[in-house]
């Protein structure tokens, strides 16, 4: 069968699963690659643009100079998919797939948190990371709140790693000493992970930051600069960087196939989307418990792909 095979989404996980195809389908299949943007961002890069080290058109590069050249590029947002019918829409158009993979990512979706998106920053967009660098470049001191604003949200220990570039942006700065740095966070320790426990409790030790655990955001006060915990605790602060909780993309909640966010229940194994045995979804638009990271995208595009070259051949899955 020359199978027809389109990916949605040119991130992580939909570069890959594009380039694995290319290498591993049979030769007279057609491997479309679709994103809303025509571009691939490396959003890891979105850390350092609060601190004027990077602007995010320079973690950018196009889709076309990243695959092989069986791979064909539609720069266009995918608008409806019908998956009965197997066919993808855009504005106007319209491409029928035999095999279909979501690789759609997440979003920051400050609106779940009542004020969070009222001036709360936070470094998940490259907008969003562009106006904490203003902010930041007004600051002259007081105190600094960093933290998780609510889960799931990209990448676990980016939080963590932006206070400790935060203090050393500051101690360039020649403002560490007037300005208290303080860490939130709903866990009740520094972090998930065992073993980088005694890691970043030391760093935080000599940075000077004080944790506060325990801190599951419920409501965030613009007027008063004021985030309250579920608990009742208060913090205050001059400015706030709090990491929103994250949603499926618009396209994957519009599906309504998957979770209360949008999330896509998918089956751990072979990551088939349940119920859809020719739909594939891989990275943050999965409903699956491994972390929302560029690994874990990097390495389920690796298996969708092994299981859609499978499928076409008649041969088992890879579980
Ligand atoms: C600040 C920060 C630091 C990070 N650091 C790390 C790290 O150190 N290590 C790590 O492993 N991970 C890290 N991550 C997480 C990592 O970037 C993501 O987990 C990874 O990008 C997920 O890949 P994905 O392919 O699932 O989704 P994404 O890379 O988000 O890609 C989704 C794609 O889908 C496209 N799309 C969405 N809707 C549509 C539509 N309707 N039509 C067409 N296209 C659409 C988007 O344009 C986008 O290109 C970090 C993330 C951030 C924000």
């Amino acid at each position: 069968m020359a199978a027809r095979i389109v990916i949605v989404g040119g991130g992580v996980g939909g570069l890959v699963v594009a380039n694995r195809l290319a290498l591993l389908a049979p030769d007279d299949g057609q491997i479309t690659l679709v994103d809303a943007t025509g571009w691939h961002t490396y959003q890891q890069g979105w850390l350092y643009v609060p601190f004027g080290e990077v602007m995010p058109k320079q973690l950018q590069k196009r889709l076309k100079s990243l695959v092989y050249d069986r791979v064909q590029v539609v720069a266009k947002p995918v608008m409806g998919i019908d998956l009965d019918n197997r066919t993808v829409y855009f504005n106007g158009e319209r491409l029928s797939y035999d095999f279909l993979v979501l690789a759609t990512g997440c979003e920051p979706n400050p609106a779940e948190v009542p004020g969070l998106a009222e001036g709360v920053h936070h470094f998940h967009s490259a907008d969003a990371a562009v106006r904490l660098r203003e902010a930041l470049a007004n600051f002259e001191g007081g105190r600094i709140v960093v933290g998780v604003g609510g889960l799931p949200y990209k990448c676990p220990p980016s939080p963590i790693e932006f206070v400790c570039l935060l203090h050393e942006h500051l101690v360039r700065r020649g403002l560490r000493e007037r300005t208290e740095l303080v860490y939130a966070t709903p866990l009740p320790r520094i972090f998930h992970i065992e073993p980088l426990v005694p890691i970043f409790e030391e760093r935080f030790e000599r940075f000077g930051i004080k944790l506060v655990p325990f801190f599951t955001l419920e409501t965030f006060e613009p007027s008063q600069r004021k985030a309250v915990s579920l608990d009742g605790t208060e913090l205050t602060a001059e400015v706030f960087v709090l990491v929103p909780p994250h949603a499926g993309s618009e396209i994957a909640r519009k599906l309504g196939i998957g979770d209360a966010k949008g999330f896509l229940p998918t089956d751990r194994h072979t990551l088939q989307v349940q119920g859809l045995e020719r739909v594939y979804a891989i990275g943050d638009a999965t409903n699956l418990t491994t972390p929302k990271a560029a690994t874990a995208a990097q390495r389920q595009a690796f298996i969708a792909a092994e299981n859609i070259v499978a499928q076409i051949a008649g041969k088992e899955l890879r579980r």
